[in-house]
């Protein structure tokens, strides 16, 4: 039997995926439309994408349902398909490893609004709505389930919580933070810091904690966010960072650090302790090779 994730992040660490946003709009989904849907509609292009990063030298890959809660999916009246959305994104990111040994992590992105008293939803819709997605992914048979792209610690703990229910093996929370404008340090958009993060985290059972995503968490920041994860957990890390800041050229948002300036990163990020190591928006399967090179090196060398 395939060694666990927990069991292999011990040995090493492993590599994860890119962006899959910014890859279903080069695949042609329109903005605004749901890429999650696609996993029924469309699944050749989504294990196009995740191919790519096999290929690339991923180890993990997060399933295609960031949206695919049925609150997120009932904004494009799909509410009812979230089941057979999740359990579909699970099969094609194993379909994509192609019988390699890799790990399929299942993807629960935010909700996407705000709950009650600031907004107009029940904590007990959001964690149904998580519960189900959970639920679908352990079920299809992910190693894994990610909550991530979080910045408030009541959704987080919601998300935690249906994971755990759904019984999967791994769990992991993963806050999105934002470099603050005097630049000085870092924190999520709803104000948490990372070490009040990680000791919430591992309270409420994640197995591995992460960052991902954010704005201005750079390779470097995200190195920093790794140290004081360490200040407060002896939990593995995971850190997804962004290909860099968005800008908005045409019209588009597009990230623009290359994958020889973000590979700069890689080392640094494994020296402070990360065990997975991605990259979020605007990353691709070449980020993902010269990912895999930078740690394939840092490994022999390690070995030497
Ligand atoms: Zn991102």
């Amino acid at each position: 039997m395939k060694r666990t994730l927990l069991d292999a992040i011990e040995e090493r660490p492993l590599l994860g995926d890119g962006a899959m946003g910014t890859q279903l709009m080069i695949a042609g989904l329109e903005q605004g439309n749901s890429g999650e849907v696609w996993n029924l509609t469309h699944p050749e292009r989504v294990l196009a994408i995740q191919r790519r990063y096999v290929e690339a030298g991923s180890e993990c890959l997060l399933t295609n349902t960031f949206g695919g809660s049925r609150i997120m999916l009932n904004r494009h009246s799909h509410a009812d398909d979230a089941a057979a959305i999740n359990a579909a994104a699970v099969a094609i990111a194993r379909e994509a490893f192609g019988g390699r040994d890799g790990y399929v992590i299942g993807d629960i992105g935010p909700f996407g609004g705000l709950m009650e008293p600031y907004g107009e939803f029940t904590e007990a819709q959001v964690l149904d709505s998580f519960r189900e997605q959970a639920k679908a992914l352990v079920e299809a048979g992910a190693d894994a389930v990610i909550i991530e792209t979080q910045t408030s610690l009541e959704e987080l703990r919601l998300g935690l919580m249906a994971a755990r229910e759904a019984g999967a093996a791994c769990v992991i929370g993963s806050m999105a933070y934002d470099v603050t404008l005097d630049g000085s340090t870092f924190r999520t958009m709803m104000g948490v810091d990372p070490e009040r993060a990680a000791a919430f985290m591992q309270e409420h059972g994640a197995d591995i904690v992460a960052l991902n995503c954010g704005t201005g968490m750079d390779m470097a920041r995200a190195r920093d966010a790794v140290l004081r994860y360490l200040q407060m957990t002896d939990l593995p890390i995971m850190a997804q960072p962004n290909a860099g800041q968005p800008k908005l050229v045409n019209m588009k948002v597009v990230y623009d650090e290359t994958p020889a300036e973000m590979v700069t990163g890689v080392v640094p990020l494994l020296q402070a302790g990360a065990s997975i190591i991605g990259g979020c928006c605007g990353s691709t399967p070449d980020h993902i090779r010269a990912f895999r090179e930078a740690m394939d090196h840092f490994q022999t060398a390690k070995a030497l």
